[in-house]
């Protein structure tokens, strides 16, 4: 029996995994252009709250972005791709 290892992330409507990769690649840029600050935790969990409901969440993964909600929701310059928290 095989184990499915695929991504929970639907690469066929989602962002692929070449755009993933560009995405951390500019948003790892952009939190070290920042000083690696980070939102205040209220900020954090208030993100991630409004995640947690949302169709678009698979497993710890947005299938829009790709991105991992727990670690984009600590990123001051992220934000949610339909206008669900800003940046
Ligand atoms: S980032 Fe936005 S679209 Fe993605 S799971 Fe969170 S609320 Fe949904």
């Amino acid at each position: 029996m095989s184990e499915d290892s695929r991504s929970p992330v639907d690469h066929e409507s989602g962002p692929g995994l070449v755009g993933m990769a560009g995405s951390l690649a500019r948003s790892m840029a952009q939190f070290a252009a920042s000083g690696f600050r980070t939102v205040p935790k209220e900020i954090h969990a208030a993100r991630v709250a409004q995640c947690e409901p949302c169709g678009h969440k698979v497993g710890p993964q947005c299938r829009l972005c790709g991105c991992f909600i727990e670690a984009k929701g600590w990123l001051p310059h992220e934000d949610c791709p339909v206008g669900k928290w800003p940046a």
